[in-house]
């Protein structure tokens, strides 16, 4: 992975990735604008295990795709540490890595606000609170004063550090990207040109 030293404001952009799609990259843009982010680190997942593995393309095709989805943009970058740790994904180790490899930035992690209802049920989730600040973009769903009540919840409680921002709500889902490619429906512009060519040189989601 590329030395990331230089970025003061470091953004993660955790994720199954199975594909990364346009969502994904609007969401890590809008939310470096709106943290002053130096630059964001997309993070595919190793074993998501809270998530269906049924059709889950393993660690390295993710992660090819999620580099060829970054590679034209200086202010993203991808890492593998996810991938080559194996075995189950955990955010907060995820965190304590990159906080003793940048001991001198300061880290958001990037995630849907929803997120904020089951953050404490994830592993360790005190030690998320301690390495990171949260970047929870609102995408409608819930309404604003709740999610304000949460974020208060869990700053109270665990001295979380929360920001929250709102986000346009878009339909733009992996889950829709995969049916589409079993269909043999088009997916352009819902992937980088890169990653719509990848995928359909690999032939990945044609079979269920
Ligand atoms: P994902 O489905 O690939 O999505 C990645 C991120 O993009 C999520 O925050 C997701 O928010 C957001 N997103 C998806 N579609 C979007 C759209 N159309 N517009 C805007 N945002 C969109 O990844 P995931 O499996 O949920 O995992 C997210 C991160 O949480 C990963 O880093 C994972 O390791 C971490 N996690 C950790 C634990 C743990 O440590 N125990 C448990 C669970 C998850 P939404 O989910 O709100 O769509």
């Amino acid at each position: 992975m590329e030395d990331l030293s230089k970025w003061d404001k470091i953004g993660i952009m955790g994720g199954t990735f199975n594909p990364i799609h346009t969502g994904h990259l609007l969401l890590a843009q809008w939310a470096m604008e709106e943290a002053g982010l130096d630059g964001i680190l997309f993070m595919p997942t190793g074993n998501s295990y809270m998530k269906d593995r049924g059709e889950m393309l393993p660690g390295s095709e993710r992660l090819a795709m999620t580099t060829l989805a970054v590679a034209d943009r200086d202010c993203f970058a991808c890492s593998d540490l996810e991938v080559r740790r194996g075995g189950n994904t955990y955010t907060y180790e995820t965190l304590e890595t990159l906080h003793r490899m940048y001991p001198r930035s300061c880290l958001y992690f990037i995630l849907g606000a929803d997120c904020l209802f089951s953050i404490e049920n994830w592993y360790c989730p005190e030690k998320i609170f301690q390495n990171c600040v949260l970047l929870a973009a609102c995408r409608g769903g819930v309404p604003m004063e709740t999610l304000e009540a949460k974020r208060r919840e869990l700053e109270k409680r665990h001295g979380a550090r929360i920001l929250l921002m709102t986000f346009p709500n878009l339909e733009i889902s992996s889950t829709d990207i995969r049916l589409r490619c079993r269909e043999g429906r088009s997916i352009q512009y819902l992937v980088p040109d890169s990653v719509r060519n990848y995928i359909s040189q690999n032939h990945y989601y044609e079979n269920p």
